[in-house]
């Protein structure tokens, strides 16, 4: 490969001085902008055939053999081995756009792949890097101006909507059948953990916890109201259910402990055996005693109760669970306002939490614990019912997803609408800004409006239909000032997107042009890789700049 060649310049008496060790690479210039550029286009590819509805699924199969079908963006490039650096970074726009909305980031990452290809095409007509990136910086910026004047503001009682912006997430997805009773349960828990604060309203889905249940219908599936967890109570003689329940929620052990050190104890006689049995048992019901003494009668152990200490508990008639999880552990202090404890002996009566109702219920075969009508009424669970474990597993994805995008359009208050609509209008607004630049500016901001239209050309593409007519189609629909009209893949008619409910956050659209034009702008800046080589005999492949790593190429 050209320009690959070590650090280092020329000493005067024409001596070569190398700065860099053996095996490091350097790729230089066009070259190196040429390796990144195509990583980055690669990964792009690799995802783009998912994208929309009707997009397809990928089969990814790790090391162990153990199989994924998916078709969202973000899992594939999780389990996508992906070793060129460039391409990591068109990766990490997915895991952004994942973290920040839960959803667009196969369209993130085609976006960044787009972007990419049309700075190649502008690098080609020797347009400078720096002048680019500025370019599509600006660009970017006036996007975002844009795109804010077409969204519309929803309310976070406008159920009708959200359950709109929770199905469009969940269409293509696996549970699809479902969409109507996974929108309401999303809706429904979104608006029970969202939050008036001082500069709106804030919603941590964290605080929703879905408890998953193989068996049972779908439709079963239901939102409590308080924290739900998948335990039955310790011992059968313990109560099934306690009403106004002081509850204790303990991080140590009910157990003998056994010390730390390797001790030897010498036992001579059957009377120090039983001294030494009793010792541990008055242990215990000490532990007990504090435990009673401070007025619980429901106790949530994190760690385990020993028998005898769940022999004491069940006779004073305490519901105890233990091993319970660290987060159900979490979500509990919060409903029922109890401080966690670390130390038996640090129980006391204020450290206790409150709940109407402590219950342990079937749910068609399994005993769960159920924590309601608590204190704090933002914690919420979703006990959701599939057919199989596969199912329930595709439907945790889906409702995961409908879930963020009505949080974040609860947060925002913003929508748009889909099927590409927010892009072609975004481009067109975009192509006129253009024109209004001089110079090679101008060039590269109309490459950036060039790179949105790949969204509704995918869509289009991917649902079998031939993507330049349609742009066209919507391009003209656009001109005439129907802001709203998308493609609707199912029929291939170009439709008002409030029609069809495509609807979306507005952050999804925001989040996904920024980062992916971050990520472009990056990568074109780079013109220098230098690659120290630790992988010996990997040799250009293993280098910066040189091959795809563990990644196939022309997916
Ligand atoms: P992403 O990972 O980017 O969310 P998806 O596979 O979920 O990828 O596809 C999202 C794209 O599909 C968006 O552009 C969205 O507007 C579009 N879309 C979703 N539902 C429809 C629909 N019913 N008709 C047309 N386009 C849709
Ligand atoms: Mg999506």
């Amino acid at each position: 490969m050209a320009g690959q060649m070590q650090y280092g310049g020329q000493a005067p008496n024409g001596q070569p001085i190398y700065i860099l060790g053996e095996g490091s690479q350097r790729t230089k210039g066009r070259d190196a902008q040429s390796n990144n550029i195509m990583a980055g286009k690669a990964v792009a590819n690799a995802v783009r055939s998912t994208l929309g509805p009707i997009g397809m699924d990928k089969m990814l199969v790790d090391s162990m053999g153990d199989v994924v079908i998916t078709n969202d963006g973000a899992t594939i490039l999780k389990e996508m081995d992906i070793e060129h650096p460039a391409a990591k970074m068109i990766v990490e726009v997915a895991k952004t756009q994942d973290d920040e909305v839960g959803d667009g980031t196969t369209s993130a990452t085609v976006i960044a792949g787009e972007l990419l290809k049309k700075a190649e095409e502008l690098l080609d007509d020797g347009v400078h890097p720096t002048i680019i990136a500025s370019g599509y910086r600006n660009a970017a910026d006036k996007a975002a101006e844009y795109i804010n004047e077409i969204a519309v503001d929803v309310s976070p009682d406008d159920t009708e909507t959200l359950k709109k912006i929770a199905s469009t997430a969940i269409t293509g997805k696996g549970g699809e059948e479902y969409k109507d009773t996974l929108a309401q349960l999303s809706v429904d828990a979104v608006k029970a953990v969202s939050e008036k604060t001082e500069s709106g309203t804030s919603v941590d889905t964290d605080e929703i916890k879905i408890e998953k249940h193989a068996g049972g219908s779908m439709r079963d599936s239901e939102l409590i109201n308080g924290v739900v967890i998948d335990k039955e109570r310790l011992h059968t003689n313990m109560p099934k259910k306690v009403e106004n329940a002081k509850v204790l929620l303990l991080s140590a052990p009910i157990e003998f402990q056994k010390t730390e050190m390797d001790a030897e104890i010498k036992i001579t006689s059957p009377d120090q055996m039983q001294q030494f049995l009793d010792q541990e048992e008055k242990m215990i019901k000490d532990m007990v005693d504090k435990i009673i003494n401070s007025g619980a009668d429901v106790v949530f152990c994190q760690k385990g109760i020993d028998d005898m200490a769940q022999h004491y508990l069940q006779k004073e008639g305490i519901f105890a669970l233990r091993r319970v999880k660290q987060s159900d552990m979490d979500r509990l202090a919060k409903a029922t306002g109890a401080n966690i404890v670390q130390d038996v002996d640090e129980i006391s009566e204020s450290d206790l939490g409150s709940a109407g109702n402590v219950e342990e219920k079937d749910v068609s075969g399994t005993k769960m614990t159920y924590v309601t009508d608590c204190e704090s009424q933002k914690s919420v669970s979703v006990i959701l019912h599939g057919g199989t474990e596969h199912v329930v597993d595709s439907l945790e994805i889906a409702l995961n997803d409908a879930l963020r995008v009505v949080g974040v359009a609860v947060e925002d208050g913003k929508v748009v609408v889909g099927g590409g609509a927010s892009e072609v209008e975004l481009a067109m607004k975009l192509y006129n800004y253009a024109a209004s630049l001089e110079g090679r500016e101008q060039l590269a901001a109309h490459k950036f409006a060039e790179a949105l239209d790949i969204i509704p050309q995918t869509l289009a593409e991917n649902a079998g239909l031939d993507a330049i007519d349609k742009l066209v189609e919507l391009r003209s629909q656009h001109e005439k000032g129907n802001k709203y009209a998308g493609l609707d893949v199912r029929n291939g008619e170009i439709v008002n997107m409030w029609e069809d409910d495509v609807i979306e956050p507005l952050r999804i659209k925001t989040q996904a042009i920024n980062a992916a034009t971050e990520a472009a702008v990056m990568i074109l800046r780079i013109d220098d890789v230098v690659a120290t080589s630790e992988k010996s005999g990997g040799g250009e492949e293993a280098a910066m700049g040189g091959g795809m790593g563990g990644m196939p190429m022309g997916m």
